[in-house]
């Protein structure tokens, strides 16, 4: 079978790391996190002082910017200009400014032309918010994964328990936050594409949300 592109786009929460993460690994695939690459950015915006929407110095910091991903003893490790940033981006703090500078032009032309080239060999599952819609539009296999507000915030707590103190009310405070920006601006927002499979992870467990789509991957 000829090495295909996925593409896993939804919002915080939906399940999407973990499902895109697990479908990767079956299919002998790369798995890509096309949000830590924003968080890249974000965090470097942070570090220099720049404002999110500062377009020019945004531009140029993309400009010096050298994202990569690489196989660690630890997993995979996102290095920027051979900086490991990987265990700084998950903060919640850098979760709302990557929303910000994911709103700005420069940013996402940056971002674009690097995933593309990420995805130029096939063989690949590609998570975010715009990978069905205009990163990969031609994909072999696109998925939309969803759940609950209130599942979604549940799982997000869960998920930072571990590293942030935040409550449960300011997860989803933030959540909402996110969601609001994620889909309401104007370039690429998040949407599913009009031919993406979409599937409702509520009530559903991870493993049969990675067997439903096997299910349609092996039609593909
Ligand atoms: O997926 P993750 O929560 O790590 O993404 C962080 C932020 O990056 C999102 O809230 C969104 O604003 C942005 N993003 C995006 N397009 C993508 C992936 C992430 O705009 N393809």
């Amino acid at each position: 079978m000829k090495p295909l592109t996925i593409t896993i786009d939804g919002p915080a929460g939906s399940g999407k790391t973990t499902v895109s993460k697990l479908l990767a690994d079956r299919l002998g695939y790369r798995y890509i996190d096309t949000g830590a690459l924003y968080r890249a950015v974000a965090l470097e915006a942070k570090s220099a002082g720049l404002a999110p929407d500062d377009d020019g110095g945004l531009k140029e910091l993309c400009g010096r910017m050298r994202v990569q991903f690489v196989q660690g003893s630890h997993g995979l490790r996102l290095l920027s200009n051979g900086t490991d940033l990987t265990d700084s981006i998950r903060t919640p703090e850098i979760s709302l400014l990557a929303s910000a500078v994911s709103a700005r032009p420069v940013v996402r032309q940056y971002l674009l032309d690097i995933q593309r080239d990420m995805g130029r060999q096939g063989g690949a599952v590609f998570e975010g918010r715009d990978m069905g819609t205009v990163v990969f539009p031609d994909a072999d296999v696109k998925f939309f994964l969803d759940a609950s507000a209130k599942v979604r915030v549940l799982r997000r707590y869960d998920e930072m328990a571990s590293t942030s103190s935040q409550s449960c009310a300011e997860v989803e405070r933030d959540m909402k936050l996110r969601d609001k920006n994620d889909s309401t601006r104007e370039l690429a927002p998040l949407m599913p594409a009009r031919d993406a499979i979409r599937i409702d992870s509520s009530d559903l467990t991870i493993d049969q949300v990675v067997q439903l789509m096997l299910r349609h991957v092996d039609v593909a």
